[in-house]
C-alpha cells in the first residue's frame, strides 16, 4: 500500500495512507487526500482559495480514474463547489453515460447530488492579488470589464506560467492492488474564462491502469493535452518500459511540441508494483510519498528532464 502526491499533497497524504491501512480503497484514499488540499487556505492553486481567471471567476477542474475498471469522472470550469474531486468521483460513480461535465452543466450536476456549495469562494486576499494583476493586464486599467471587453491581450500580459500555476496529484495503490489517480486544480491563474487545462482531461493530466501503472501531471496543461502525457507514460509501461524510462520518454516527447508557448511540466508516476518517480522540467522540485509501514511522509527530489521554454516568440 502506497500513496504518492505532488509536493502540496503533503497535507493530505497521512489521511490517505490511514484510509488504506484501515482497509479502504485507493479511490477513498485519493479523494480524502485531495479534499484536504482543496480545503487548505494556503494553497492558491487548488480548491476554494485558488487564483481566479482574468475576470475574477474561480473555475475549478478535477478528475479521478479507477485503474481497475478504467472508469473515470471529471468536472471542469466549475464555480461555487470547492470539493471538485468529490464531484468528479460522483460523475464516475453515478454511472452517467458521460465522463466530463463543464461549466453550468457541472454546477447543475453538483447541485443535483447535493455537493457542498459556497456562493462566495474568493477571499479578500485573493481578490486583492487578482485586482492588481488585472490592472497590470491592460494599458488602460480604468476600462470597466464587461462581456464584450477583449481579453486576449490581457491574458497574455497577466499570465506568468512559472509563478502562477500548480495543481495537486495523488496516486494510490490499496491492499487489493487497485490503483487510483486524482487531480484537482484552480488551473492557470488569470486564464481566459472557460480555459481548461490537462487536469480534467483523462489521458492528459491523469491516467491509471492497474495492469501497468498510473501517472498524473502538473504544469502547463496545454502541453500535456497536446501530447497526452499521462496516457503516454502508462502506454510506454505497457510497451515494456520501466516507470522511469516511461516517464522520461513522455517528458522528452514534450520537446517536440512546436508553437510559441512551451513552459514547465511535472509529473508523478507509479507502476503496478509501487515503484515510483517524480519528474520536472525545473530543478529543485519535489514530490511526496508514504507507504503503509512509514509513520510519516517523505519528500523526494524530482528527476529533471530539460524542456527548453519558449514564451511568446515564434518557433
Ligand atoms: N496543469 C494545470 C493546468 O494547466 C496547472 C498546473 O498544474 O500548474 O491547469
Amino acid at each position: 500500500m502506497i500513496v504518492i502526491a505532488s509536493h502540496n499533497g503533503d497535507i493530505g497524504i497521512g489521511k490517505a495512507i490511514q484510509i488504506l491501512k484501515d482497509g479502504g480503497t485507493a479511490m477513498d484514499a485519493v479523494e480524502a487526500g485531495i479534499r484536504l488540499v482543496e480545503a487548505n487556505p494556503d494553497d492558491h492553486t487548488v480548491g476554494y482559495n485558488g487564483w481566479p481567471n482574468i475576470i475574477g471567476g474561480l473555475e475549478l477542474d478535477a478528475s479521478i480514474m479507477d485503474g481497475k475498471s478504467l472508469n473515470s469522472g471529471a468536472v471542469a470550469a466549475m464555480k461555487r463547489f470547492p470539493y471538485a474531486i468529490s464531484v468528479a468521483r460522483q460523475m464516475m460513480e453515478r454511472k452517467l453515460p458521460h465522463v466530463l461535465l463543464a461549466g453550468n452543466g457541472a454546477e447543475r450536476f453538483a447541485r443535483e447530488i447535493g455537493a457542498e456549495q459556497w456562493d462566495e469562494m474568493m477571499t479578500d486576499e485573493v481578490k486583492a492579488v487578482w485586482q492588481k494583476r488585472l490592472a497590470q493586464s491592460s494599458a488602460d486599467s480604468s476600462q470597466p470589464l464587461d462581456d464584450d471587453t477583449p481579453l486576449q491581450d490581457r491574458v497574455k500580459i497577466a499570465t506568468d506560467p512559472e509563478r502562477v500555476t500548480s495543481t495537486v496529484n495523488f496516486i494510490a495503490i490499496d491492499k487489493y492492488g487497485d490503483m487510483c489517480t486524482g487531480v484537482s486544480t484552480s488551473g492557470w491563474a488569470w486564464k481566459y474564462p472557460g480555459r481548461l487545462g490537462d487536469s480534467p482531461i483523462i489521458g492528459a493530466g491523469n491516467y491509471a491502469d492497474n495492469r501497468y501503472g498510473a501517472c498524473a501531471c502538473t504544469g502547463m496543461g496545454e502541453m500535456a493535452i497536446r501530447a497526452s502525457t499521462a496516457h503516454s507514460v502508462v502506454f510506454y509501461m505497457k510497451m515494456g518500459m520501466s516507470v522511469t524510462e516511461a516517464a522520461t520518454q513522455a517528458m522528452k516527447d514534450l520537446c517536440d511540441l512546436g508553437g510559441d508557448y512551451i513552459g514547465r511540466m511535472n509529473l508523478i508516476a507509479m507502476d503496478k508494483n509501487g515503484e515510483h518517480i517524480g519528474m520536472s522540467s525545473s530543478a529543485g522540485r519535489e514530490y511526496v510519498y508514504q507507504t503503509a509501514d512509514m509513520s510519516n511522509h517523505e519528500f523526494l527530489e524530482r528527476t529533471v528532464v530539460d524542456i527548453p521554454a519558449r514564451w511568446g516568440s515564434s518557433a
